[in-house]
């Protein structure tokens, strides 16, 4: 048949067993299966896939009673209707979505009709891009009808078919067009490259969850620096002004961190707004405002000293995403800041009063009362911070009897 490459057996190789088990599963009673979409693009990049995505001629029920009670399988309905069900096996989840193709799109985001078709062959031309459009089966090899390989070797981003009206029938292809460009570093064929700027009013038909998902993954490509060429695009479509996009790939790959390069000019107010529009968790909006209110780069004496207080009102995780962020404005500053912070956590340094060795009771004991406790509490924890005193239960008490003088602590 036409597309097949058989010199591509060898990525079988790469294949967990738990897959080629399933697969055997799948095809011994006759049905088709092919692994699809990023797993088989990244193979073929020699990158390990984050997940498998498998396309079969089954339909989501023929292989529910196929595949239930197999010992192993643990089933997950992933939308029925839309043809894909989750299969948990030996250590793997594997999405497996029934070929399909999509009637005309009504809104530029929703087919008006799914229907289910016998062959692979269909079910490749519905996909986005050329790379994503490559099936691989462990026995027949890889099918490339659209020319993904020729593109994977040139580093190029074309999408399937006529691209004005891949484009019209899902705007967010266009997003992930730019994901694709900073996550591979590839280029965007002319056509499509034309076809993107055209279509991009379309955008404002899509989902913001279905855009910050893509925003999300874009930022965080190892080749987001890519993204200052579409700069205008993005802005539009998120409503938003960013900076510093060129210096996204010094910063590392933590999205609060980048999200802070690029919001850093903002007040906070609009980052909230921001968060707001494109349907942010709550959690992670709250954090991000937080971490926002540190961003001022004041002088650092004292490393050790600044980190712990940091600590007080950041998670460990926001206080990475900080370092992460002062990252690409002072280099060296974010380096020794993340030696000390290793040192810290490595020794179990003191920052918190959670592993201070005087208790609230302890004071209780001695008498004191309300506010006197937590404003003592805390002048113990700075002084263990700053090495005045060592956290032991009868040093601290010590120490605090010398500095609160004649209100003696001890009888
Ligand atoms: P990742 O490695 O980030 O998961 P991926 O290529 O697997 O990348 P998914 O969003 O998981 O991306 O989609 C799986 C596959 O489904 C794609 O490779 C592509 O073939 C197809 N696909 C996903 N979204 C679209 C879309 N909007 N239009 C057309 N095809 C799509
Ligand atoms: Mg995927």
């Amino acid at each position: 048949m036409a597309g097949w490459d058989s010199s591509f057996l060898r990525l079988k190789r790469a294949l967990p067993s738990s897959l080629l088990d399933l697969h055997a599963l799948i095809e011994r009673v006759g049905y088709q299966a092919y692994i699809v979409g990023g797993s088989v693009r990244d193979l073929l990049l020699s990158k390990k896939p984050k997940d498998y995505d498998l396309a079969s001629s089954a339909t989501p029920e023929q292989l529910k009673a196929l595949l239930e009670g197999i010992e192993g399988v643990v089933l997950v309905d992933l939308g029925r209707a839309y043809g894909t069900l989750g299969v948990s096996f030996k250590g793997y989840f594997f999405e497996i979505t029934t070929f399909r193709q999509e009637g005309a799109y009504h809104d530029h985001r929703h087919p008006s009709a799914l229907s289910f078709v016998q062959s692979i062959e269909s079910d490749l031309a519905r996909r986005d891009f050329t790379i994503n459009a490559l099936a691989l089966h462990p026995q027949k090899g890889l099918l490339d009808l659209y020319g993904g390989l020729d593109d994977l070797a040139h580093k190029r981003l074309r999408l399937v078919g006529d691209p004005f009206l891949r484009l019209q029938e899902d705007a967010l292809r266009i997003l992930r067009a730019l994901r694709f460009a900073s996550t591979l570093g590839f280029t965007l064929e002319s056509a499509t490259q034309k076809a993107l700027w055209a279509q991009a009013p379309l955008l404002k038909h899509i989902a913001k969850e279905r855009i910050r998902v893509e925003f999300f993954k874009l930022l965080l490509g190892d080749f987001a620096n890519t993204t200052t060429q579409f700069q205008a695009l993005l802005e539009n479509t998120l409503q938003a002004r960013f900076t510093h996009l060129d210096a996204l790939e010094k910063t590392p790959p933590n999205l609060r961190a980048r999200l802070l390069l690029i919001c850093q000019s903002w007040d906070s107010q609009t980052l909230r707004d921001f968060c707001a529009r494109l349907r942010f968790s709550k959690k992670l909006a709250q954090s991000l405002c937080q971490l926002f209110r540190h961003i001022p780069l004041e002088p650092i004496e004292n490393p050790n000293l600044w980190l712990k207080k940091q600590l007080q009102h950041l998670h460990l995780g926001q206080l990475r995403a900080l370092l992460g962020f002062y990252q690409a404005q002072d280099p060296l500053l974010s380096a020794r800041l993340k030696r000390a912070l290793k040192r810290i956590l490595k020794n179990h340094e003191v920052y918190s009063l959670r592993y201070l060795t005087l208790r609230g009771t302890d004071l209780i004991e001695l008498g004191f009362q309300g506010a006197q406790i937590g404003a003592l509490l805390q002048a113990c924890l700075e002084g263990v911070m700053c090495g005045a005193v060592r956290n032991d239960k009868g040093a601290l008490l010590e120490w605090l009897q010398t500095r609160l003088g004649d209100r003696a602590l001890l009888g």
